[in-house]
């Protein structure tokens, strides 16, 4: 596969024929920057932080994740959420009203909007009822025109990882890209796809800072992929997408390793003593098992328990209407005080 596979053969046309938007401050990286009077941009010359455009490349943020992750610089795009990452992800490779994608419901809502907003075709194939691939429906589904799988794993509603022989079983059948949403990766025990990256020349990872890394408020998402698709995405990602405030406290945050980690074991510490617990409230009939900072339960009347927790001041996700989740709900994990009052709450009603 890695000798036939050639990325040209995915790109939309009138992409492939782009060339990188290049902005004033791109042609200048090579010059000793300090010293250059910038009169090119049109800006405000007077300093308060923000009054010149961001790095375009967002090289500092990049050079740090590469690092931290062992890739390449160029194996790395960076996005406004990942949900701006998908967007591109579309608008680079599905021509609107020819091509399609898969998508594997229940899963994260964006996908079917995206494929909407794109008009792109959303070919849904059904996980089975514990929450896998149906590796052959999904096979029977791919056609001429189908760009992209979406695979979400651990996946957003169910909480639960992709067993890693349909994951490969895709990448090696599927001649198009395999996208790995990762975005709840660092709850799970599981390795990350990233390190597969050199093998697979279809597959992107996408992840984000939105959640394990709590900067969901500055909207940062990542792309990694083989650095001929991110040269793709560079060439039609809007030139100041990820804005200086976002980048210097992404890079604030990553710098505090431990401090990320010391949130992350404590939340997982906290939702096992929340399945503890659910396991003895008689309302609820089946806790799905979960790698994710959530937990998505059965219950006997998910409208109804929904309501009785919104009275006592606890909002979490109905989940009833999704395909195969009748009946369920979803609970995110606060912190170890908002957990104690969910216990509390969930005895008593
Ligand atoms: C929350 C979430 C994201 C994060 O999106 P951002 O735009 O980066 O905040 C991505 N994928 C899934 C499956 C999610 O649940």
């Amino acid at each position: 596969m890695e000798n036939s596979f050639d990325i040209n053969n995915l790109v939309r046309e009138n992409v492939k024929t782009m060339k990188p938007y290049s902005s004033a401050r791109d042609e200048f990286k090579d010059f000793d920057v300090a010293q250059m009077i910038f009169l090119d941009a049109n800006e405000n010359p007077y300093q308060n932080g923000v009054n010149r455009y961001p790095d375009p490349q967002q090289s500092s943020v990049k050079a740090v994740l590469a690092k931290q992750r062992n890739l390449k610089v160029d194996q790395v795009l960076l996005g406004n959420g990942s949900d701006e990452v998908l967007d591109l992800l579309f608008r680079a490779f599905c021509e609107p009203k020819t091509d399609n994608v898969i998508t594997l419901p229940p899963t994260y809502g964006m996908y079917s909007v995206l494929a909407n907003i794109n008009a792109v075709e959303n070919r849904e194939v059904l996980l089975s009822t514990d929450f896998q691939p149906e590796i052959d429906a999904i096979l029977e589904a791919v056609d001429r025109n189908t760009k992209m799988i979406f695979l979400c794993s651990p996946n957003n509603p169910t909480g639960n990882s992709f067993d890693d022989e349909s994951v490969v079983t895709l990448l090696q059948n599927f001649k198009g890209l395999v996208v790995i949403d990762e975005a709840y990766i660092d709850f799970s025990k599981k390795q990350s796809w990233l390190n597969e990256l050199d093998e697979y020349p279809n597959l992107i990872i996408t992840q984000t800072l939105s959640k394990a890394y709590g900067l969901a408020g500055i909207r940062l998402g990542i792309c990694y992929a083989s650095a001929a698709i991110i040269s793709v995405l560079n060439k039609i990602k809007p030139p100041y997408n990820v804005n200086e405030l976002t980048q210097q406290r992404a890079l604030e945050r990553l710098a505090d390793k431990e401090k990320i980690q010391l949130e992350i074991d404590s939340i997982v510490i906290q939702r096992d003593d929340l399945l503890k617990v659910l396991n003895e409230v008689n309302f609820v009939s089946k806790i799905y098992p979960t790698e994710a900072n959530f937990v998505l339960i059965k219950v006997d009347d998910a409208n109804k328990r929904y309501n009785e927790l919104i009275q006592k001041g606890i909002v979490i996700r109905n989940r009833t209407t999704q395909p195969l989740c009748e009946n369920t709900l979803r609970l995110t994990i606060g912190t170890a005080e908002e957990n104690k009052k969910l216990m509390e709450v969930l005895k008593s009603i």
